[in-house]
């Protein structure tokens, strides 16, 4: 075709019938993104309002809980507008059901936050319903209701085969394919936690022992908002060390070493139990325990710590001559009554 055929194509003056074909056409094909949907749906209901920002994180995780199950998350998306606030006043957040998408239960589900200039927090939640979260239309791999259910964090600890026999009472029957699947997600969420303890290509190495013993000081866990009473924290300096294998290494928590301290302060302040056992540990470093003993003879565990064979006289004796030396359980005692 020719550029001046062209040209006298687009110059024919529209009949009556092109007209309304253009307008059907254009209808259909142009139906705008954002227009205004009336009605119930798309509207949102208050959850809570003006709150703080701890408070709606703990109720996104409450409501995760609840209405998605397992180890369902919301899935948040990017502020809008992107930076500072909007002209009035405001920026927002839509966190999105999981189980959306054709592949999963197509769930429309959606919460959404508001922060106002005021720093002030509002929930939101979008009146529509979830949809039914065990229809999976994947063609391959496991429906995400089923991983989740897996994953789910009050199934730490079993073992696989319980896991398995858990969601299929939930679930209903599980293929030989789905529970091989299952399997090997078993597996990989295992890997996956292990690896925010120890990278890796640092796990079986002193350079695993160090990063572990780094992440887990009391600064590091303050850090990461993780410190409390009963969290395990390493006491003092550790001593690892590659080129002469050893490994000194105390850890407690508080409440354990304030047993410590109320023994000095109102027990026998001189006696410290210790003792090791070498079975514990595959690489044969000793793990040794310190406690305590009131009047009544209870035992009360202090700390244990992990040590190389032949440093364990070397702990042991000062700590018996209750000497000034900076091992570990003498810095944590420090540590305690200052
Ligand atoms: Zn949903």
């Amino acid at each position: 075709m020719s550029e001046s055929e062209i040209e006298i194509e687009s110059d024919r003056t529209p009949t009556d019938d092109d007209e309304i074909e253009c307008e059907g056409e254009s209808k259909q094909q142009h139906k705008r993104k954002t227009a205004r949907r009336q009605g119930p749906v798309g509207q949102w209901d208050i959850i809570c309002e003006k709150v703080s920002e701890e408070d709606i994180n703990s109720r996104l995780q409450s409501t995760a809980r609840v209405e998605l199950g397992g180890s369902a998350n919301w899935s948040g998306a990017t502020w809008k507008p992107p930076m500072g606030f909007s002209k009035k006043g405001f920026r927002r957040k839509i966190y999105r059901c999981p189980f959306r998408g054709a592949a999963n239960a197509s769930c429309t589900a959606e919460l959404r936050v508001t922060e106002d200039e005021q720093g002030k927090w509002t929930l939101e939640r979008k009146r529509t319903v979830h949809a039914n979260h065990a229809i999976s239309n994947k063609t391959r791999g496991l429906p995400k209701a089923i991983i989740c259910a897996a994953t789910s964090p009050t199934k730490v600890g079993l073992a696989p085969a319980r896991v398995i026999k858990t969601v299929r009472e939930q679930f209903g029957a599980l293929s030989d394919k789905e529970r091989t699947q299952c399997m090997r997600v078993l597996k990989y969420d295992k890997m996956k936690k292990r690896d925010t303890v120890v990278p890796h290509e640092l796990r079986k190495t002193f350079g695993g022992l160090v990063c572990w013993a780094k992440s887990r000081t009391r600064d590091a866990l303050m850090r990461k908002k993780e410190f409390g009473v009963h969290t395990v924290y390493v006491c003092g300096e550790s001593e690892i060390d590659s080129t002469t294998q050893t490994v000194n290494m105390a850890y407690s928590t508080e409440n354990l070493l304030l047993n410590a301290y109320r023994q000095e302060q109102h027990g026998i302040s001189s006696i410290v139990q210790i003792d090791c056992t070498h079975r514990l540990i595959l690489e044969g470093h000793a793990c040794m325990l310190f406690g305590t003993v009131d009047a009544a003879q209870h035992f009360h565990p202090v700390s244990t710590s992990t040590t190389t064979i032949n440093c364990v006289c070397l702990l042991t004796v000062p700590l018996s001559l209750s000497s000034s030396r900076s091992i570990s359980l003498s810095l944590s005692l420090s540590d305690v009554s200052s």
